[in-house]
């Protein structure tokens, strides 16, 4: 019967609220800082991981819902060199299924739509909170307040409820990923369009990478890594600036950056220290990038907030007591977190190595036959 709080409509905050609510817990809240289930383009896709993802969603009765709107075909990669030429190629041959693609946008309308009437509060972007009673007493730049028994920071990466779990930052991993899209892909960019055929394109060469991906809706969403440091801004224009830093790649690559559409989003990189820890409260939590922020080279981010939905989930219906129930779930979910977060950091080095493209054929147990 207590009421519980998500701050962060995100596919961890989402999920978490929809497994509650399957699970009998009828008083639950998401409060989103978007003013509306329209006010954002939704990213590129996503895979889904059998024992995380998928497993939210299965024991979140949506599979049928997810059968009904991923994207077969879409988890197809290729690994590519700096000069365009096609090192592995998935999509020869038959390849088994076994991480299915969503797009972000069908994922969280499929999220949505499951809750019950008025779970989502938007417009609501969270500003501070005060005890009250047993619980906390929430402040929305809207000038709104909301009382809660439980609060889950599930805000992302730049949460403003983890500051009231522990004073812990992230680090600066050197480098940074420029995020940028092309709608209408298939008129704008036929080549690269053609080259990444629906489904996802890893470019590596000169420990940089670009990562590029098909969206159903016909855009090509892609973003490049570099080292860098932590304050790095693009200065000047964008073509110029990947002319002189990516001058030895093939110009089809180009042609994304010069007809980009909407800008691009620097994202330096950051994670959270691997040994954190922090005291757990009988009436606070997180999950998701607030609780364990890593770059997105392993792509376990959203498989990560998802999984740690469905173990919160359990673990607070479960428990008869919330206090132990909290700590339960945050024990386990910090040393999930920091099992893949060093695994993602190693890929993450890898790839923006000299030696990117050999390395990666090492860990796919391939030969690299020096064509780069
Ligand atoms: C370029 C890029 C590519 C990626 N690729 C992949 C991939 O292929 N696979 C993968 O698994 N992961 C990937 N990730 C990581 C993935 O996006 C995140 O790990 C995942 O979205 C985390 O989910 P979340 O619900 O914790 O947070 P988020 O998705 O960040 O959601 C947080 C939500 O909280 C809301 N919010 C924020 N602040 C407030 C506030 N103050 N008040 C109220 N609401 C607030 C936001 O509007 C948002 O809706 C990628 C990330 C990036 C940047």
């Amino acid at each position: 019967m207590k009421k519980i709080a998500i701050v962060g409509g995100g596919p961890g905050g989402l999920t978490l609220a929809r497994l509650l609510q399957v699970k009998g817990v009828s008083s639950v809240k998401v409060y989103e800082r978007d003013a509306d289930k329209n006010a954002r383009v939704q990213g590129a896709t996503l895979d889904l991981h059998e024992e995380s993802g998928l497993a939210a969603l299965r024991e979140a009765g949506l599979m049928e819902a997810f059968i009904a709107n991923y994207r077969p075909g879409a988890d197809k990669i290729r690994i590519v060199d700096k000069e365009a030429n096609i090192i592995v190629d998935e999509h020869a041959g038959e390849k088994e299924e076994n991480r299915p693609e969503i797009d972000r946008g069908p994922l969280r309308k499929i999220l949505l739509e499951s809750l019950s009437a008025d779970t989502v509060v938007w417009d609501s972007q969270f500003a501070g909170m005060e005890k009250s009673g047993d619980g906390w007493m929430l402040r929305f730049k809207n000038g709104t307040t909301a009382y809660a028994d439980i609060v889950v920071g599930a805000d992302g990466a730049n949460s403003k409820i983890r500051s009231y779990l522990t004073p812990i930052q992230p680090f600066f991993v050197g480098m940074t990923a420029l995020e940028g899209s092309v709608y209408e892909a298939e008129k704008l960019v036929p080549e690269m369009f053609e080259l990444v055929k629906g489904g996802k394109l890893f470019i590596f060469g000169d420990s940089k990478t670009l990562i590029v991906s098909a969206k159903g809706d016909g855009t090509l969403s892609f973003y490049a890594g570099f080292k860098s440091s932590a304050d790095w801004v693009l200065k000047g224009d964008v073509l110029d600036w990947y002319k002189s830093e990516f001058n030895e790649w093939a110009p089809i690559y180009e042609t994304l950056f010069a007809n980009v559409s909407g800008g691009f989003i620097p994202r330096p990189q950051y994670c959270m220290p691997l040994d954190q820890n922090w005291e757990a409260l009988p009436n606070l939590t997180m999950l998701g990038d607030a609780a364990h922020l890593m770059p997105p080279y392993a792509g376990e981010g959203v498989n990560m907030a998802m999984l740690d939905a469905l173990e919160l989930s359990r673990c607070l219906t479960e428990e008869h007591d919330t206090h132990a129930a909290i700590a339960k779930y945050e024990k386990e979910m910090r040393a999930r977190a920091s099992a893949t977060a060093a695994m993602t950091l190693e890929q993450t080095e890898r790839l923006h190595s000299p030696e990117a493209i050999r390395k990666m054929l090492g860990v796919i147990g391939m030969e690299y036959s020096g064509m780069a």
